[in-house]
Parts: structure tokens; C-alpha cells; sequence
């Protein structure tokens, strides 16, 4: 399995350490390098097999390398997994991210990190108390603290911009559907309700559901649920041969990595009169928080004009009305990174 991974992986590297005393796979994934490093977020999960977390983290190191393009940075793209056998906490979770922080230090800055699925700022505290190589620390310990309002920033203006595009109106009255309520979808929600939005939420976690105050769809009736806007905010992968026939949108833009469960699906969705804003350009704000306020020296009202940047690229994107919108992406991406 690992050498059909590797083998149909258009990356640059991987290092792959295990840990035997918390039986713990660590995987970096650099897809690409810009002046010799890469940078992406570190994913925390239970894995049924240690590949299925080596091509989570092959997979989602492309998506990164696109999302630095697209946000003009000049780092390529990695992204690493922890596929542990339980989620740490306490003590185990400190010692583990510090064997982990000096893994990232033994590569010299080839890869540097930030939060993902399942780990937070302050895990990059514990990471940075080992190695210099990590974005997001706390804002108490020196770094911009985490990504996940800024992301929702981000969707919020790509959804503006691909409501405009394709209903020719603004979010007022506009049915949005949130699947998923965690830092970036909850964030998202209310964004959108105070936009006039008529916001339909969902999440499999009843407490989220309660606490937005917003109406619910049940967790196994998203796809079907007719809507304007279906804005994936949990697992990636939601869109696949059986559902994108199921969906009954105009649009789908959302915060989720790698959305579409094959690449092809874009073109069906394109078929099917539904605007897709590709994911690794709408949900690029974590990348623009993380590199304008600690790379780029960026105060907020420049990081907030980014944000807004990213309706505009997602309008320049859907000019060329023929294809799918995922073209036109891969095209800038190819052209940033040419340069
Ligand atoms: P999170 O873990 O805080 O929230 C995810 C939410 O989805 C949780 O509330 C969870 O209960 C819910 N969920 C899980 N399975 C579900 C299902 N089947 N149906 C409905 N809800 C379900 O994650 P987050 O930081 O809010 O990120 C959301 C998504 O956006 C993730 O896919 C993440 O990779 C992506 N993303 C996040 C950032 C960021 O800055 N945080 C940046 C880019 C992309």
C-alpha cells in the first residue's frame, strides 16, 4: 500500500517516523518547496490503518501547496499526521507533541507547522517549546493564535461572491446550509444570519446544534436538503458519484479540505448547474492569517483586506463560465508557481 501511495503521489518528500512507547505514526508530507521549506497543519486522528493516515497526509499536502499559490506565499505546500490510537490529553499529549516538535526539528525547516483537525494553539505552544518551526502559537506566546475565525472570514466572503455570481443577489433571504459547527462553521453560521442569510444548521454533535440557536437538519438529510448555498464545514470527501446526484443547491462553498471525493466530480457538479467554489481557494484564510500576521508582517486590517481578496479571486475564477471553476484554479495556481 505505502509503495502505491508514494507511487501515485506527485510530491517531493515524505518523512515518516513511528513512536513506539505511544504506538504512533507520524507522517510529514512536503508536497512542494518554495526557498526550501514548506509549511501546512498538523491532523490529530484514529486511523483504522496507519496508510489511510500516510494518504491523508499525501493528499492534503497537494491541497496546501495550491492554497500557498493561490494566497501568494512564497512556501510550498506540506501537511503532517498524527495517527494515534487514541487522542492524548494531559501529560501523554505534552510528551508526545514534544517528541513530535523535535521530529520537525530535525528537518531543519524544511517543514513548518500549524493547528489542523484535532489540534489546537496551544498544542503548538507545546510543539514550539521544541522546535522554532511552527505557526499559530498563542498569541501569549508570541504567535497569531488560531486560523479558524479568519477561515470563517474567508467562506463568508466566498460565499457573498458565489451568490452573487450565480443567484445575481446578495445574502439577504439566501437558504445557507452549515454542515458541520465547530470553530469555523459555528463562526460561519452567525456571520451569515447577521448577513440576513436564512441559515439551516447541522452537526453530530447535538450541544453545537442547541448552542447556535439556528435551525436544524438532521446529520444523514444534508445532501438531500434543498437549499441555495451547501457549505461543507466538517469532513471532507461529502461530495462523491452517488451524492453530487442528490444534491439539490445552486452553490457549494464551505470551509471543508478536498470536498469533492474525485477530482472528475467537479465537471459533474459544472453539469449539473451547481457552482462549486473550490475548497482550497475559499478556505484559505487560515494560510493568509498564519502568513500575513507571522511571515508577512500584515496588521489586521490588511489581513481583513485579504480576506475580502478572496470573493474577488473566486469572481475572477467564475468568468470563465464554460467549465467548472476548479479549472480556472488550477490554472492560477500553475501560473503563480511558474513565476
Ligand atoms: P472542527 O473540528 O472544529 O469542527 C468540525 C465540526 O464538524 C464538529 O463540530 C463536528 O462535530 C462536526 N461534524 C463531524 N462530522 C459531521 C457530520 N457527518 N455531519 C455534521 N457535522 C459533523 O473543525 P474546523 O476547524 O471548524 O474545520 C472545519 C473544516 O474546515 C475541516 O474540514 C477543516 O479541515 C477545514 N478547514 C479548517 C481551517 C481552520 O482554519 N480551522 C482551515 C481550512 C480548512
Amino acid at each position: 500500500t505505502f509503495e502505491r501511495l508514494l507511487t501515485g503521489w506527485d510530491g517531493q518528500q515524505v518523512a515518516v517516523r513511528y513512536d513506539t512507547e505511544f504506538a504512533t505514526w507520524m507522517f510529514i508530507g512536503v508536497h512542494s518547496t518554495c526557498d526550501g521549506r514548506s509549511g501546512g497543519g498538523t491532523r490529530m486522528a484514529v486511523y483504522s490503518a496507519p496508510e489511510d493516515g500516510l494518504a491523508d497526509a499525501l493528499k492534503l499536502s497537494a491541497a496546501m501547496t495550491r492554497k500557498m499559490a493561490v494566497c501568494n506565499v512564497s512556501m510550498g505546500g506540506g501537511k503532517a499526521v498524527l495517527a494515534v490510537p487514541s487522542l492524548p490529553t494531559g501529560e501523554a499529549r505534552v510528551e508526545l507533541l514534544h517528541r513530535y516538535g523535535e521530529f520537525i526539528g530535525s528537518l531543519s525547516g524544511l517543514y513548518a507547522t500549524a493547528p489542523d483537525m484535532n489540534t489546537s494553539e496551544r498544542d503548538m505552544d507545546t510543539i514550539g517549546e521544541r522546535t522554532e518551526h511552527v505557526f499559530c502559537k498563542s498569541v501569549e506566546k508570541g504567535g497569531s493564535g488560531s486560523t479558524a475565525p479568519d477561515t470563517a472570514v474567508g467562506v463568508f466572503h466566498g460565499i457573498r461572491a458565489s451568490v452573487e455570481h450565480a443567484l445575481g443577489r446578495d445574502l439577504d433571504g439566501v437558504r445557507v446550509l452549515v454542515q458541520g459547527l465547530g470553530a469555523v462553521g459555528s463562526r460561519l453560521a452567525h456571520q451569515l444570519s447577521a448577513a440576513g442569510a436564512e441559515v439551516l444548521v447541522s452537526d453530530v454533535n447535538a450541544e453545537r446544534v442547541a448552542a447556535s440557536g439556528l435551525p436544524a437538519v438532521d446529520p444523514a438529510a444534508v445532501i438531500g436538503t434543498e437549499c441555495d448555498v451547501y457549505a461543507p464545514c466538517a469532513l471532507g470527501g461529502t461530495i462523491t458519484a452517488t451524492t453530487v446526484e442528490q444534491l439539490r443547491c445552486r452553490v457549494v462553498a464551505g470551509a471543508a479540505n478536498n470536498q469533492l471525493a474525485s477530482p472528475d466530480l467537479a465537471d459533474r457538479l459544472h453539469e449539473r448547474g451547481i457552482l462549486y467554489a473550490p475548497d482550497y481557494v475559499i478556505n484559505s484564510g487560515g494560510v493568509l492569517h498564519g502568513t500575513g500576521l507571522e511571515l508577512l508582517g500584515w496588521d489586521q486590517p490588511r489581513l481583513d483586506q485579504a480576506l475580502r481578496g478572496l470573493g474577488d479571486t473566486l469572481l475572477e475564477l467564475y468568468a470563465d463560465n464554460g467549465r467548472s471553476p476548479v479549472h480556472a484554479a488550477e490554472a492560477l495556481v500553475a501560473r503563480r508557481r511558474a513565476r
